[in-house]
């Protein structure tokens, strides 16, 4: 493949810099755009001296609430915090990356034509009433509550992206990603992967919101980042499903966790939080049809993985706490 010049908005973040490393390995230019509100430089690791001496990688901290102007063949559209307990930490922030983000990078896309993905949610379907979700339905998503600020957010943005397609003739990529895990995601996060796997590892309880029997299905982020790939390369404007359709309840993600961890663990309830979806789940049939897209690593897999990127990074938190926003896995703001 023809080496290109890539644009990643949120780059330096979870999914972010897992996509950099991948399209940097391949060969191209990439351009990693963030404000590292929940990124972080350290997540490309002992990678990011090759990187950057190699002339192939730029880090530019900006944030897509202003506008840019590089010249590029392709953006990768992540910017946006995904832990609810970080797109809630500042909603009117949250709102305003969506939609002036968004609305910033189709400019740009504009001015330089490009083609750009957008990474959209399985939140735009809200608590879900049609299960699994396909990409048809419309959902179900409150518009005043306190998801409502990412929820809807990334609602706009997807008819922004839609309406620069019809009106511009813009080349777009909509991707509707489902919860993903894996290497790289912040201690301090939030999510119910990091938060029960850290606490695991600290050997403190689990906070476990509500009964533990609302569902998601846990994406490992290699596979997630193959789907973006393909979307991005393929020829479907979407919106198409991303994620790993195995559904399980938050007490069995419990048992698996114990299964990686080799430990039986205390758990401890705490309330839901509002507007907590009850149930979600991709329907992939599009993404299996038209991108020949199949997710690869299983669950147990996963969390091993996840697990040892955990002990890592705790460890080498011991040995150097540096400027570390916090160190306990944050317990939803109820
Ligand atoms: P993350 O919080 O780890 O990464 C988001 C990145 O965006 C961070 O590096 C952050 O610093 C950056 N960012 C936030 N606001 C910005 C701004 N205004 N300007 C510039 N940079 C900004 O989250 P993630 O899990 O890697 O998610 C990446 C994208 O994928 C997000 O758009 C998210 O909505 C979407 N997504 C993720 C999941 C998931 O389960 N991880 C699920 C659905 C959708
Ligand atoms: N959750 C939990 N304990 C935690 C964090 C989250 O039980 O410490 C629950 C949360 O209420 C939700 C599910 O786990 O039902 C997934 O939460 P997460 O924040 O990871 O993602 P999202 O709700 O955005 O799908």
């Amino acid at each position: 493949m023809r080496p290109k010049s890539i644009l990643v908005t949120g780059g330096a973040g979870f999914i972010g810099s897992n996509l950099c490393l991948r399209l940097y390995r391949e060969g191209h230019h990439v351009i990693c755009v963030d404000n590292c509100f929940t990124g972080d430089l350290r997540n490309f690791g002992d990678a990011y001296r090759e990187m950057v001496l190699s002339g192939r990688f730029e880090f530019i901290r900006h944030d897509v609430t202003e506008p840019i102007t590089i010249e590029v063949d392709e953006i990768y559209h992540l910017a946006c915090p995904a832990s609810p307990v970080h797109y809630q930490y500042n909603p009117v922030k949250t709102i305003k990356t969506n939609v002036m983000g968004t609305y910033h990078m189709l400019g740009l896309a504009k001015r330089v034509d490009a083609k750009i993905l957008l990474a959209s949610t399985s939140e735009v379907y809200g608590d879900p009433q049609v299960h699994p979700q396909v990409e048809e339905y419309w959902g179900n998503v409150n518009p005043i509550g306190i998801r409502s600020c990412y929820d809807e957010g990334k609602r706009v943005a997807e008819t922004l992206m839609f309406d620069y397609h019809r009106q511009h003739d813009l080349k777009i990529r909509v991707a509707r990603i489902f919860n993903t895990y894996g290497p790289n995601m912040a201690i301090d996060d939030g999510r119910v992967m990091s938060n029960f796997i850290c606490q695991a590892l600290r050997g403190e309880a689990l906070t476990v919101y509500g009964e533990g029997q609302q569902t998601r299905s846990f994406c490992f982020v290699s596979d997630l980042v193959d789907g973006l790939w393909r979307l991005m390369n393929g020829d479907q404007t979407g919106p198409i499903n991303l994620g790993n359709d195995r559904e399980i309840t938050m007490l069995e993600l419990i048992k698996a966790t114990e299964v990686a961890v080799g430990s039986s663990l205390e758990i401890v309830h705490k309330p839901l939080p509002q507007d907590d979806p009850v149930r979600r789940r991709p329907d992939l049939s599009k993404a299996r049809n038209l991108l020949g897209y199949a997710p690869k690593v299983s669950l147990e897999d996963g969390i091993t993985q996840t697990v040892a990127y955990f002990q890592k990074r705790l460890k080498e938190l011991d040995e150097n706490p540096g400027p570390v926003r916090s160190r306990r896995a944050p317990v939803h703001a109820q």
